[in-house]
This record gives structure tokens, sequence and C-alpha cells, in this order.
């Protein structure tokens, strides 16, 4: 990868930003996300889908996929925060 790579490692579901890329120049490396599960190139191809997972996530009470990852004091709404504005 180089430095012109565009890469996005933040889930477009839920925010949370493991680190890992998610989407490398518009290609999925269909990523599990340790939040909310959202798997990258399955389930965040369109926006539409990627509201509705969320809506559906947060119906449930945002549990974690991963409960084991998830940071001491975690707020969900600083971690919406972080969504790209295209995926909001
Ligand atoms: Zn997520």
């Amino acid at each position: 990868m180089s430095m012109e790579d565009e890469i996005e490692t933040i889930c477009r579901v839920c925010g949370y930003d493991e680190g890992e890329p998610r989407w490398v120049n518009g290609c999925a490396c269909s990523v599990i996300c340790r939040a909310c599960a959202a798997q990258s190139g399955l389930n965040d191809n369109l926006l539409e889908g990627v509201r509705e997972l969320r809506g559906y996530w947060i119906g449930q009470g945002a549990p974690w996929f991963h409960p084991e990852d998830k940071p001491e004091g975690w707020d969900l709404l600083k971690q919406m925060a972080d969504l790209p504005p295209e995926w909001r």
C-alpha cells in the first residue's frame, strides 16, 4: 500500500475504528467489525443498508460482537461522531 491509497479503517455502520483497513481504494477487505459485526463489502456497500443496520444495531442496545474489546467507559455517541459524513 502506498501513501496515495485510500484506506478506510472506520466502520461505516457504527464508527468504530480498530485500525484495520476495511476498505482500500474502493475494495472491501471483508473485515467484520468487532463492535457491530458489520462486514465490509457485505453490509456496508450502500448508505441505505448502512443506516438500516445501524438503526437495528442501536435498537438492540448496541451490543458488541466482541464484548471483550469494548473499551472501558465506551461512549456510543462519541464513537458515532467519528462516522465519515458520507455514511451518516
Ligand atoms: Zn461497526
